[in-house]
């Protein structure tokens, strides 16, 4: 069957052709500007190609309830001129096809499970840290959604002993996307995160926030994998950091033989997917 796929993120959306198998006949980017600017764009990659469905991986708050009147809207986001825009609405209504919608993370976890890091299990975590923090998770093969989806980047995190900075998340200060995200840690030691690659301390603190979060999530949903992308994970040495902490925070506490000294290094993993992850688990969601 042919599938269209939209990875729709803060900077672009890439847009895609495929099929249900993830291979991918043709892809865009557009750049994420007015919804004015930017749908008239995506509306005409999509025009003629004979797509039967489509998928959407979309940044949020968005209304994933499939009951709901407004299913596929984006909600109280930052960025200010796509709050309330009825993104799967207007595609729908465009290109006469059933338009499906979940979460970036969401839907990068779903990909995971199917072609990559967690392939070999039936559950799993992905989360992203970047600019927001984000996690999705996959239970018996779906994505885990309720009221809406999950929001397990805003969560309450226990502060840094050495730790005096504010947070900078705009609805809650110092919750974890507040204290542990690119702009968290541009803001707390004035430079970005790439250029404090080798300095220590920050990458103690990060670690002290991320794995807390993770030993949460352990302890609320057990998922058999934890997929950790996003452009902060960038820094391949916050891997060891975060699983050592992870270890010792759970105190041996959740007996399973992945949660050990040989195993922790395959259960705590970078993603397998890279850049098309987003847009082959769009396909995935449109295919389901
Ligand atoms: P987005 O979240 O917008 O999709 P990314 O996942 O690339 O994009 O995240 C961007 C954030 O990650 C920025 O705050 C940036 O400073 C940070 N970042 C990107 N590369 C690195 C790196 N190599 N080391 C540390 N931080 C990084
Ligand atoms: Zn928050």
């Amino acid at each position: 069957m042919k599938l269209g796929a939209i990875e729709a993120g803060g900077t672009k959306f890439v847009c895609a052709i495929g099929n249900e198998q993830g291979d991918i006949f043709e892809k865009t980017v557009i750049p994420t500007e007015h919804p004015d600017v930017t749908m008239p764009v995506v509306y005409q990659f999509f025009k003629g190609k004979g797509v039967e469905r489509i998928g959407i991986g979309s940044f949020g708050p968005i209304d994933v309830n499939e009951a709901s009147d407004s299913y596929g809207t984006i909600q109280n986001t930052p960025k200010i001129d796509w709050v309330d825009f009825p993104l799967a609405k207007r595609l729908a209504d465009q290109l006469h096809v059933p338009v499906k919608v979940d979460t970036d993370v969401n839907v990068a976890a779903l990909s995971e499970a199917e072609w990559g890091n967690a392939t070999d299990v039936d559950s799993c975590l992905y989360i992203t840290v970047g600019t927001g923090i984000g996690a999705g998770a996959i239970v018996n093969g779906t994505t885990l959604n309720g009221l809406s989806h999950p929001e397990m980047g805003h969560i309450a995190v226990k502060r840094h002993d050495d730790d005096s900075f504010a947070g900078a998340c705009p609805y809650h200060n110092d919750c974890l996307e507040g204290m542990a995200s690119g702009p968290a840690l541009e803001k707390r030691w004035g430079k970005a995160g790439k250029e404090l690659a080798d300095d220590e301390r920050v990458w103690e603190i990060e670690a002290h926030y991320l794995a807390q979060a993770l030993v949460n999530y352990i302890y609320i949903l057990s998922p058999e994998r934890i997929i950790m992308g996003g452009g902060v994970m960038q820094q391949e040495h916050l891997f060891d950091l975060i699983r050592k902490n992870v270890m010792e925070s759970l105190a041996g506490y959740v007996s399973s033989p992945f949660l050990s000294a040989e195993n922790i290094d395959r259960y705590i993993v970078p993603p397998g997917l890279t850049d098309e992850a987003g847009v082959k688990g769009a396909l995935l969601l449109a295919s389901k």
